[in-house]
């Protein structure tokens, strides 16, 4: 773990110099999905502030075991609405926020929590691949992307923290992250606020620094089916 971290963390700083920007500008959100509790646990002790899942039936227990650790814990994940009141409970940042409804099933339980949510609008920036026998990834129609934040923005409970995306499969991620970039700037004219650019993972972080992300999910990078390795 210390060196994937440290070779992480080298990554991201050469492309901050490249795009002008400080690396203080951008938080590792590390992906812990498929990864035990324990590993949380290294991360936090190297240093790690935010951790990742996609999917609640692995967020919900692995955050109640790691509750003594000050930790920010983002759902990643596509999320049913049925989930939204157990991920309401520990979730501090949802990045999957694709729909009007989602906000008002979360915003419910949220308040019932007495616990507020930062929401980032998810935006597909790959509406085409909605048919595609891979199915759905989840992500409003960027045309979509104000009106799901504004249902976001009126929802007690929530806070309208940016937009996410993940790069399509196909073509080149630097052009899809400016296409999210466009969607980012859209929805801070109108939420100053949100200021959150949730983009980038293992494969594709330096495209997504040049691109203005201010959040990278990184799974691959820092957790290898060895788990943390730390030597
Ligand atoms: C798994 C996952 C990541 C991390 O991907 P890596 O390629 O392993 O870095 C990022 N975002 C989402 C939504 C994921 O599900």
């Amino acid at each position: 773990m210390g060196a994937n971290l440290a070779a992480l963390r080298e990554r991201i700083g050469a492309a901050c110099a490249a795009a002008g920007r400080g690396p203080e500008e951008v938080t590792v959100v590390a992906v812990t999905k498929t990864f035990p509790a324990s590993d949380v646990r290294i991360l936090a002790e190297s240093g790690i502030t935010d951790v990742g899942e996609n999917r609640d039936q692995e967020a919900a227990p692995k955050a109640a075991e790691c509750a003594d650790l000050d930790l920010r814990w983002h759902f990643v994940g596509q999320l049913q609405t049925n989930k939204a009141r157990s991920v309401a409970r520990y979730a501090d940042v949802v990045h999957s926020l694709d729909r009007a409804r989602l906000a008002s099933a979360l915003g419910r339980h949220a308040r019932a929590e007495g616990r507020e949510v930062a929401c980032l609008v998810q935006v597909d920036l790959d509406p085409g691949s909605r048919a595609g026998v891979l199915g759905p990834r989840g992500g409003a129609d960027p045309r979509d992307a104000l009106a799901v934040a504004d249902a976001v923005a009126a929802e007690d409970g929530l806070v309208l923290g940016g937009v996410m995306a993940v790069a399509p499969r196909e073509g080149d991620p630097a052009e899809a992250f400016a296409r999210l970039g466009a969607v980012a700037a859209e929805v801070r004219d109108r939420y100053p606020r949100a200021r959150t650019v949730s983009a980038g993972m293992s494969g594709d972080l330096e495209a997504a620094v040049h691109q203005g992300a201010t959040h990278l999910r990184v799974g691959t990078a820092l957790l290898d089916d060895r788990g943390p390795n730390v030597g």
